[in-house]
């Protein structure tokens, strides 16, 4: 099949209101290259030093997204350039990125990671702590961070019931919180859905599905 083929093929299906990232995690950048020829501009990595690395061999008009956990103290090596951060999940990492962007004379958009999983294993706020984060003063003074949207994981499983269910968790959340427009938040995007799970996704809101394994390949 190859890359460019796969990522053909997934992006016609897509409907016109889901952007996609290109997870291209762990794979070399001839790969990315094939999808870039391909047409497609948005990538997704998880680790900062990796996306770093390949975003100075890469051309620039390439949109980084980070969608792995962030350490805080690992902000300042993608400030210059990320163009979304997916797994926002603290105040502290939302000040960290702010005073990064502040630095570069830049703001930075954000998604707030929400658990939904059952897994304990995976990072994200519940609803209430979405809820008292950004009713806090605190959020209000970050002039250059936006916080755009919600990003979410569903539970590594095969009952579909249930990965719909906690995709439709996510968006009762996103459409409660919606209502909410300050100067650096206001949602439009909904980021859930992968390989496996990116068309039940969809139907349940998603509006930006990130997909690595159905383009690229598996990984080791
Ligand atoms: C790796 C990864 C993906 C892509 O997973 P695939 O199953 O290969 O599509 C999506 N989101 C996050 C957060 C990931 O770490």
């Amino acid at each position: 099949m190859g890359i460019a083929n796969n990522l053909l093929q997934i992006k016609s299906a897509l409907p016109e209101h889901v952007t996609l990232v290109a997870v291209s995690k762990t794979k070399p950048v001839s790969d990315l290259m094939e999808a870039y020829e391909a047409g497609q501009r948005i990538f997704g990595e998880n680790k900062i030093q990796e996306m770093a690395e390949k975003w100075e061999q890469m051309p620039k008009d390439i949109q980084w997204h980070m969608i792995g956990h962030v350490q805080t103290n690992k902000v300042k090596f993608m400030t210059l350039f990320v163009s979304l951060i997916h797994g926002v999940d603290s105040l502290k990492l939302l000040q960290e990125i702010n005073k990064q962007a502040l630095k570069n004379n830049r703001i930075i958009d954000c998604l707030l990671q929400i658990h939904i999983a059952e897994e304990e294993t995976k990072f994200g706020l519940d609803e209430e702590e979405l809820a008292s984060l950004l009713s806090s003063n605190e959020i209000q003074e970050l002039k250059n961070i936006r916080i755009v949207g919600l990003m979410g994981m569903a539970t590594f499983t095969d009952n579909k019931d249930q990965i719909k269910k906690e995709f439709l968790h996510l968006k009762t959340i996103f459409d409660k919180t919606k209502k909410l427009k300050t100067e650096n938040c206001q949602l439009e995007t909904i980021s859930m859905g992968m390989s496996g799970d990116y068309q039940l996704a969809i139907e349940c809101g998603s509006t930006m599905v990130r997909i690595g394994s159905s383009i690229f390949g598996g990984r080791n």
